[in-house]
Protein backbone atom coordinates (compact mmCIF):
# COMPACT_ATOMS: atom_id res chain seq x y z
CA UNK A 1 0.00 0.00 0.00
CA UNK A 2 0.84 3.72 -0.60
CA UNK A 3 1.04 5.94 2.10
CA UNK A 4 -0.46 9.68 1.03
CA UNK A 5 -1.15 12.96 2.44
CA UNK A 6 -3.64 14.79 1.87
CA UNK A 7 -6.89 17.37 3.54
CA UNK A 8 -10.04 15.41 4.76
CA UNK A 9 -13.37 16.47 6.31
CA UNK A 10 -14.71 14.69 8.97
CA UNK A 11 -18.41 15.44 8.62
CA UNK A 12 -20.67 17.76 7.00
CA UNK A 13 -19.69 21.20 9.47
CA UNK A 14 -16.14 20.71 10.23
CA UNK A 15 -13.38 22.33 8.38
CA UNK A 16 -10.73 20.30 6.07
CA UNK A 17 -8.11 19.30 8.27
CA UNK A 18 -4.55 17.39 7.42
CA UNK A 19 -5.39 13.79 6.89
CA UNK A 20 -3.04 10.77 6.20
CA UNK A 21 -4.12 7.41 4.26
CA UNK A 22 -3.77 4.56 2.03
CA UNK A 23 -3.76 4.21 -1.83
CA UNK A 24 -3.55 0.74 -3.77
CA UNK A 25 -0.54 -0.10 -5.00
CA UNK A 26 -0.57 -0.20 -8.74
CA UNK A 27 -1.92 -2.79 -10.37
CA UNK A 28 -1.12 -4.01 -14.09
CA UNK A 29 -3.39 -1.34 -15.97
CA UNK A 30 -2.77 1.54 -13.50
CA UNK A 31 -1.13 4.01 -13.67
CA UNK A 32 0.62 5.88 -10.18
CA UNK A 33 0.52 9.64 -10.33
CA UNK A 34 2.38 12.32 -8.11
CA UNK A 35 -0.32 15.03 -7.53
CA UNK A 36 1.35 18.65 -8.37
CA UNK A 37 -2.33 20.91 -8.60
CA UNK A 38 -5.85 20.74 -7.83
CA UNK A 39 -8.54 22.56 -8.67
CA UNK A 40 -10.86 23.49 -6.08
CA UNK A 41 -14.70 22.83 -7.80
CA UNK A 42 -17.84 24.03 -6.19
CA UNK A 43 -18.62 20.18 -6.19
CA UNK A 44 -16.50 19.66 -3.72
CA UNK A 45 -18.09 22.60 -1.34
CA UNK A 46 -21.23 20.96 -2.03
CA UNK A 47 -20.49 17.43 -1.56
CA UNK A 48 -18.07 18.29 1.69
CA UNK A 49 -21.06 20.04 3.43
CA UNK A 50 -23.45 17.04 2.65
CA UNK A 51 -25.50 19.29 0.37
CA UNK A 52 -26.50 16.58 -1.73
CA UNK A 53 -27.04 13.81 0.78
CA UNK A 54 -25.25 11.29 -0.17
CA UNK A 55 -21.57 12.25 1.50
CA UNK A 56 -19.24 9.68 2.61
CA UNK A 57 -16.69 10.47 5.48
CA UNK A 58 -13.70 11.24 6.05
CA UNK A 59 -13.98 12.75 2.49
CA UNK A 60 -11.07 13.72 0.76
CA UNK A 61 -12.57 16.31 -2.27
CA UNK A 62 -10.67 17.40 -5.54
CA UNK A 63 -11.52 15.84 -9.16
CA UNK A 64 -9.29 18.41 -10.97
CA UNK A 65 -6.03 16.86 -10.78
CA UNK A 66 -3.04 17.54 -12.50
CA UNK A 67 0.88 15.92 -12.14
CA UNK A 68 3.13 13.29 -13.42
CA UNK A 69 3.44 9.80 -14.38
CA UNK A 70 5.78 7.87 -11.15
CA UNK A 71 5.22 4.73 -12.37
CA UNK A 72 3.11 2.07 -14.41
CA UNK A 73 1.94 -1.11 -14.35
CA UNK A 74 3.80 -3.26 -17.09
CA UNK A 75 0.40 -3.42 -19.56
CA UNK A 76 -0.30 -0.04 -19.50
CA UNK A 77 0.36 1.80 -23.09
CA UNK A 78 0.53 5.48 -24.57
CA UNK A 79 2.04 6.80 -21.22
CA UNK A 80 5.78 7.17 -19.60
CA UNK A 81 7.26 7.81 -16.16
CA UNK A 82 7.57 11.87 -16.10
CA UNK A 83 4.54 12.25 -18.57
CA UNK A 84 2.18 15.34 -17.13
CA UNK A 85 -1.53 13.51 -16.89
CA UNK A 86 -4.10 14.76 -15.58
CA UNK A 87 -7.65 13.13 -13.98
CA UNK A 88 -11.38 14.42 -13.67
CA UNK A 89 -14.14 13.07 -11.93
CA UNK A 90 -14.56 9.54 -12.90
CA UNK A 91 -11.88 6.67 -12.10
CA UNK A 92 -13.73 3.86 -13.30
CA UNK A 93 -17.03 2.66 -15.17
CA UNK A 94 -17.87 -1.04 -16.61
CA UNK A 95 -16.22 -0.35 -20.06
CA UNK A 96 -19.18 -2.71 -21.77
CA UNK A 97 -22.72 -0.50 -21.30
CA UNK A 98 -24.31 1.25 -24.02
CA UNK A 99 -22.90 4.70 -22.39
CA UNK A 100 -19.42 3.01 -22.02
CA UNK A 101 -19.01 1.97 -26.06
CA UNK A 102 -20.42 5.37 -26.25
CA UNK A 103 -17.42 6.99 -25.05
CA UNK A 104 -20.16 8.21 -22.47
CA UNK A 105 -18.60 6.97 -18.98
CA UNK A 106 -20.60 9.52 -16.84
CA UNK A 107 -23.67 7.86 -17.36
CA UNK A 108 -22.82 4.52 -16.87
CA UNK A 109 -24.37 3.47 -14.00
CA UNK A 110 -21.20 1.36 -12.26
CA UNK A 111 -19.33 5.01 -12.83
CA UNK A 112 -16.96 5.25 -10.21
CA UNK A 113 -16.54 9.17 -9.17
CA UNK A 114 -13.03 10.29 -8.16
CA UNK A 115 -13.77 10.97 -4.94
CA UNK A 116 -16.94 10.47 -2.16
CA UNK A 117 -17.50 6.79 -3.85
CA UNK A 118 -17.45 3.15 -3.07
CA UNK A 119 -14.37 1.87 -3.98
CA UNK A 120 -14.66 -0.81 -5.75
CA UNK A 121 -10.90 -2.00 -5.71
CA UNK A 122 -9.77 -1.13 -2.69
CA UNK A 123 -13.03 -1.35 -0.34
CA UNK A 124 -13.96 1.96 1.79
CA UNK A 125 -14.21 4.98 -0.39
CA UNK A 126 -12.63 6.54 -3.44
CA UNK A 127 -9.85 9.84 -1.96
CA UNK A 128 -9.49 12.80 -4.59
CA UNK A 129 -7.03 15.44 -5.48
CA UNK A 130 -6.46 17.00 -2.22
CA UNK A 131 -3.59 14.98 -1.64
CA UNK A 132 -0.30 13.72 -2.41
CA UNK A 133 -0.69 11.04 -5.05
CA UNK A 134 -3.29 9.07 -7.10
CA UNK A 135 -3.04 5.66 -8.42
CA UNK A 136 -5.73 5.38 -11.31
CA UNK A 137 -6.42 2.93 -14.17
CA UNK A 138 -5.13 4.06 -17.58
CA UNK A 139 -8.31 4.47 -19.35
CA UNK A 140 -9.46 7.35 -16.84
CA UNK A 141 -5.66 9.05 -17.21
CA UNK A 142 -5.81 12.52 -19.89
CA UNK A 143 -2.46 13.39 -21.53
CA UNK A 144 -1.88 16.96 -20.92
CA UNK A 145 0.12 18.66 -23.45
CA UNK A 146 3.74 21.10 -22.32
CA UNK A 147 1.90 23.64 -24.71
CA UNK A 148 -0.57 24.54 -21.48
CA UNK A 149 0.60 25.40 -18.05
CA UNK A 150 0.42 22.52 -15.83
CA UNK A 151 -1.86 24.51 -12.59
CA UNK A 152 -3.77 26.42 -14.86
CA UNK A 153 -4.68 23.39 -17.11
CA UNK A 154 -6.13 21.62 -13.94
CA UNK A 155 -9.62 23.14 -13.88
CA UNK A 156 -10.13 22.04 -17.38
CA UNK A 157 -10.41 18.20 -15.92
CA UNK A 158 -13.81 19.31 -14.81
CA UNK A 159 -15.04 22.72 -14.85
CA UNK A 160 -13.49 22.97 -18.85
CA UNK A 161 -15.24 19.78 -19.66
CA UNK A 162 -18.59 20.61 -17.95
CA UNK A 163 -18.77 23.58 -20.15
CA UNK A 164 -17.27 21.98 -23.55
CA UNK A 165 -19.46 19.21 -23.29
CA UNK A 166 -22.95 20.89 -24.15
CA UNK A 167 -21.70 23.49 -26.26
CA UNK A 168 -20.87 20.33 -28.41
CA UNK A 169 -23.30 18.49 -28.20
CA UNK A 170 -26.03 21.42 -28.46
CA UNK A 171 -23.60 21.92 -32.03
CA UNK A 172 -22.59 25.38 -30.92
CA UNK A 173 -21.04 27.60 -33.77
CA UNK A 174 -20.32 30.45 -36.17
CA UNK A 175 -23.55 32.36 -35.42
CA UNK A 176 -25.37 31.06 -32.38
CA UNK A 177 -26.05 33.57 -29.77
CA UNK A 178 -25.09 31.78 -26.31
CA UNK A 179 -25.73 32.99 -23.11
CA UNK A 180 -23.66 31.75 -19.91
CA UNK A 181 -24.81 32.14 -16.56
CA UNK A 182 -22.39 33.17 -13.49
CA UNK A 183 -18.86 33.94 -13.67
CA UNK A 184 -17.28 31.26 -11.69
CA UNK A 185 -15.24 28.20 -12.31
CA UNK A 186 -17.75 27.19 -14.79
CA UNK A 187 -18.73 30.20 -16.52
CA UNK A 188 -15.61 31.87 -16.88
CA UNK A 189 -14.66 28.15 -19.18
CA UNK A 190 -18.37 28.20 -20.71
CA UNK A 191 -17.51 31.83 -21.98
CA UNK A 192 -13.75 31.14 -23.66
CA UNK A 193 -15.09 27.77 -25.24
CA UNK A 194 -18.59 29.56 -26.62
CA UNK A 195 -16.35 32.58 -27.87
CA UNK A 196 -13.62 30.29 -29.47
CA UNK A 197 -16.64 27.61 -30.75
CA UNK A 198 -17.85 31.21 -32.66
CA UNK A 199 -21.09 32.09 -30.97
CA UNK A 200 -22.13 35.25 -30.23
CA UNK A 201 -21.52 35.33 -26.69
CA UNK A 202 -23.60 37.16 -23.32
CA UNK A 203 -22.63 36.38 -19.74
CA UNK A 204 -24.97 37.00 -17.09
CA UNK A 205 -24.13 37.79 -13.45
CA UNK A 206 -25.00 38.51 -10.31
CA UNK A 207 -21.32 40.77 -9.82
CA UNK A 208 -21.40 44.10 -11.04
CA UNK A 209 -17.31 43.82 -10.66
CA UNK A 210 -17.05 40.51 -13.01
CA UNK A 211 -18.76 42.74 -16.18
CA UNK A 212 -14.75 44.11 -17.64
CA UNK A 213 -13.03 40.09 -16.71
CA UNK A 214 -16.04 38.50 -18.44
CA UNK A 215 -15.12 40.95 -21.69
CA UNK A 216 -11.52 40.11 -21.63
CA UNK A 217 -12.82 36.46 -21.54
CA UNK A 218 -14.26 36.87 -24.48
CA UNK A 219 -18.01 37.88 -23.59
CA UNK A 220 -19.32 40.22 -26.34
CA UNK A 221 -21.70 41.56 -23.80
CA UNK A 222 -22.34 40.93 -19.46
CA UNK A 223 -25.53 41.49 -18.23
CA UNK A 224 -26.44 42.11 -14.35
CA UNK A 225 -29.09 39.70 -13.93
CA UNK A 226 -31.11 41.78 -11.79
CA UNK A 227 -31.53 44.56 -14.51
CA UNK A 228 -34.76 44.00 -15.78
CA UNK A 229 -34.50 46.66 -18.44
CA UNK A 230 -31.24 45.18 -19.72
CA UNK A 231 -32.34 41.58 -19.43
CA UNK A 232 -35.73 42.45 -21.58
CA UNK A 233 -33.28 43.84 -24.08
CA UNK A 234 -32.28 40.10 -25.23
CA UNK A 235 -36.01 38.49 -24.76
CA UNK A 236 -36.51 35.51 -27.52
CA UNK A 237 -32.95 36.20 -28.68
CA UNK A 238 -30.84 32.89 -27.48
CA UNK A 239 -29.92 30.17 -29.08
CA UNK A 240 -28.37 28.22 -26.07
CA UNK A 241 -28.14 29.13 -22.58
CA UNK A 242 -25.34 27.49 -19.92
CA UNK A 243 -26.31 27.96 -16.51
CA UNK A 244 -24.08 27.25 -14.40
CA UNK A 245 -25.02 29.02 -10.87
CA UNK A 246 -24.28 27.32 -7.72
CA UNK A 247 -27.48 28.25 -5.80
CA UNK A 248 -31.50 27.82 -6.41
CA UNK A 249 -32.31 30.67 -8.28
CA UNK A 250 -35.90 31.19 -10.77
CA UNK A 251 -35.30 29.75 -14.26
CA UNK A 252 -38.08 31.97 -15.81
CA UNK A 253 -36.20 34.97 -16.50
CA UNK A 254 -33.92 32.75 -18.60
CA UNK A 255 -36.44 30.76 -20.36
CA UNK A 256 -37.69 33.97 -22.29
CA UNK A 257 -34.72 35.02 -23.42
CA UNK A 258 -34.52 31.93 -25.49
CA UNK A 259 -36.12 31.51 -29.15
CA UNK A 260 -38.12 29.34 -30.46
CA UNK A 261 -36.55 25.80 -30.10
CA UNK A 262 -33.55 27.31 -28.11
CA UNK A 263 -32.46 25.36 -25.16
CA UNK A 264 -31.73 26.36 -21.34
CA UNK A 265 -29.08 23.72 -20.20
CA UNK A 266 -28.14 23.58 -16.43
CA UNK A 267 -25.32 22.13 -15.35
CA UNK A 268 -25.01 23.79 -11.98
CA UNK A 269 -26.36 21.51 -9.11
CA UNK A 270 -27.87 23.51 -6.38
CA UNK A 271 -28.42 22.41 -2.31
CA UNK A 272 -32.11 23.25 -2.59
CA UNK A 273 -34.33 22.61 -6.09
CA UNK A 274 -35.10 25.77 -8.20
CA UNK A 275 -38.51 27.26 -8.13
CA UNK A 276 -40.42 25.17 -10.93
CA UNK A 277 -40.38 27.27 -14.00
CA UNK A 278 -43.22 28.87 -15.92
CA UNK A 279 -44.61 25.90 -17.94
CA UNK A 280 -46.05 29.11 -21.11
CA UNK A 281 -42.49 30.12 -21.32
CA UNK A 282 -41.59 26.48 -22.40
CA UNK A 283 -44.67 25.74 -24.58
CA UNK A 284 -44.81 29.22 -26.37
CA UNK A 285 -41.72 28.85 -28.46
CA UNK A 286 -41.12 25.21 -27.95
CA UNK A 287 -38.19 25.76 -25.31
CA UNK A 288 -36.58 23.21 -23.59
CA UNK A 289 -34.50 22.82 -20.36
CA UNK A 290 -31.85 20.09 -20.21
CA UNK A 291 -28.95 19.04 -18.21
CA UNK A 292 -25.41 17.94 -18.41
CA UNK A 293 -23.20 15.80 -16.90
CA UNK A 294 -19.17 16.39 -17.19
CA UNK A 295 -18.07 14.84 -19.93
CA UNK A 296 -16.76 11.08 -21.08
CA UNK A 297 -12.61 10.55 -21.32
CA UNK A 298 -12.42 10.74 -25.08
CA UNK A 299 -14.67 14.38 -24.75
CA UNK A 300 -12.23 15.36 -21.98
CA UNK A 301 -9.01 14.91 -24.27
CA UNK A 302 -10.71 16.07 -27.31
CA UNK A 303 -11.36 19.41 -25.08
CA UNK A 304 -7.73 19.16 -23.66
CA UNK A 305 -6.41 19.12 -27.77
CA UNK A 306 -8.81 22.45 -28.39
CA UNK A 307 -7.44 24.32 -25.50
CA UNK A 308 -4.00 23.65 -26.90
CA UNK A 309 -5.52 24.69 -30.88
CA UNK A 310 -7.10 28.13 -29.33
CA UNK A 311 -4.67 28.61 -26.30
CA UNK A 312 -7.40 28.16 -23.44
CA UNK A 313 -6.57 27.82 -19.94
CA UNK A 314 -8.74 28.99 -16.46
CA UNK A 315 -7.52 32.17 -14.87
CA UNK A 316 -6.46 30.70 -11.55
CA UNK A 317 -5.59 31.50 -7.89
CA UNK A 318 -2.72 29.26 -6.80
CA UNK A 319 -3.29 28.76 -2.85
CA UNK A 320 -1.19 26.52 -0.19
CA UNK A 321 -3.46 23.77 0.66
CA UNK A 322 -3.30 25.58 4.55
CA UNK A 323 -5.96 27.69 2.51
CA UNK A 324 -8.36 25.62 1.13
CA UNK A 325 -10.96 26.73 4.11
CA UNK A 326 -11.19 30.21 3.44
CA UNK A 327 -10.86 29.28 -0.35
CA UNK A 328 -14.57 27.83 0.00
CA UNK A 329 -15.90 30.61 1.77
CA UNK A 330 -15.02 32.88 -0.36
CA UNK A 331 -16.33 30.75 -3.42
CA UNK A 332 -19.95 30.88 -1.44
CA UNK A 333 -19.71 34.77 -1.67
CA UNK A 334 -18.72 34.58 -5.79
CA UNK A 335 -15.31 36.05 -4.77
CA UNK A 336 -13.34 33.79 -6.40
CA UNK A 337 -11.04 34.45 -10.09
CA UNK A 338 -11.79 32.69 -10.94
CA UNK A 339 -10.47 29.05 -9.60
CA UNK A 340 -8.60 28.02 -6.87
CA UNK A 341 -5.88 25.57 -7.44
CA UNK A 342 -4.25 24.16 -4.76
CA UNK A 343 -0.41 23.73 -5.07
CA UNK A 344 0.09 20.25 -3.41
CA UNK A 345 3.95 21.40 -2.61
CA UNK A 346 2.57 22.70 0.42
CA UNK A 347 1.34 19.18 1.48
CA UNK A 348 4.82 18.43 2.06
CA UNK A 349 5.32 20.59 5.05
CA UNK A 350 3.14 18.16 6.71
CA UNK A 351 6.21 15.56 6.63
P1 LIG B 1 -18.46 28.76 -8.56
O1 LIG B 1 -17.06 28.90 -9.06
O2 LIG B 1 -18.76 29.01 -7.13
O3 LIG B 1 -19.37 29.72 -9.49
C1 LIG B 1 -20.75 29.80 -9.38
C2 LIG B 1 -21.18 31.20 -9.83
O4 LIG B 1 -22.61 31.24 -9.78
C3 LIG B 1 -20.74 32.32 -8.92
O5 LIG B 1 -19.43 32.77 -9.17
C4 LIG B 1 -21.77 33.38 -9.23
O6 LIG B 1 -21.44 34.06 -10.44
C5 LIG B 1 -23.02 32.58 -9.49
N1 LIG B 1 -23.90 32.54 -8.31
C6 LIG B 1 -23.60 32.08 -7.09
N2 LIG B 1 -24.65 32.21 -6.25
C7 LIG B 1 -25.64 32.73 -6.99
C8 LIG B 1 -26.98 33.09 -6.72
N3 LIG B 1 -27.53 32.92 -5.50
N4 LIG B 1 -27.74 33.57 -7.73
C9 LIG B 1 -27.20 33.74 -8.95
N5 LIG B 1 -25.91 33.45 -9.25
C10 LIG B 1 -25.15 32.94 -8.28
O7 LIG B 1 -19.02 27.30 -8.85
P2 LIG B 1 -18.57 26.25 -10.00
O8 LIG B 1 -17.44 25.45 -9.49
O9 LIG B 1 -18.49 26.96 -11.28
O10 LIG B 1 -19.83 25.26 -9.99
C11 LIG B 1 -21.12 25.73 -10.33
C12 LIG B 1 -22.16 24.66 -10.12
O11 LIG B 1 -21.95 23.62 -11.09
C13 LIG B 1 -22.11 23.95 -8.75
O12 LIG B 1 -23.43 23.70 -8.31
C14 LIG B 1 -21.38 22.65 -9.05
O13 LIG B 1 -21.69 21.62 -8.14
C15 LIG B 1 -21.94 22.35 -10.43
N6 LIG B 1 -21.14 21.43 -11.24
C16 LIG B 1 -21.82 20.61 -12.08
C17 LIG B 1 -21.15 19.76 -12.93
C18 LIG B 1 -21.90 18.91 -13.89
O14 LIG B 1 -21.33 17.96 -14.43
N7 LIG B 1 -23.16 19.21 -14.19
C19 LIG B 1 -19.76 19.72 -12.90
C20 LIG B 1 -19.08 20.60 -12.05
C21 LIG B 1 -19.78 21.46 -11.22
P3 LIG B 1 -21.72 35.63 -10.62
O15 LIG B 1 -20.94 36.31 -9.53
O16 LIG B 1 -21.22 35.90 -11.98
O17 LIG B 1 -23.19 35.81 -10.50
ZN1 LIG C 1 -16.28 19.63 -10.44
ZN1 LIG D 1 -20.72 1.31 -18.30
Amino acid sequence: MQKTYGYATHDDHSPLVPFSFERRDPGPTDIQIEILFCGVCHSDIHQARNEWGSSLYPMVPGHEIVGTVTSLGNEVTGFNIGDRVGVGCLVDSCRICPDCSDHLEQFCNAATFTYNAPDKMSGGSTYGGYSSQIVVDQHFVLHISDKLDLAAAAPLLCAGITTYSPLKHWQIGNGDKVGIVGLGGLGHMGVKFARAMGAQVVLFTTSSGKIDDAKRMGAHEAVISSNVKAMQKHRASFDFILNTVAASHNLDSYTELLKRDGTLCLVGVPDHPHPSPAIGNLIFKRRQIAGSLIGGLKETQEMLDFCVEHHIVSDIEIIPIQQINLAYERMLKSDVKYRFVIDLASLKTMG
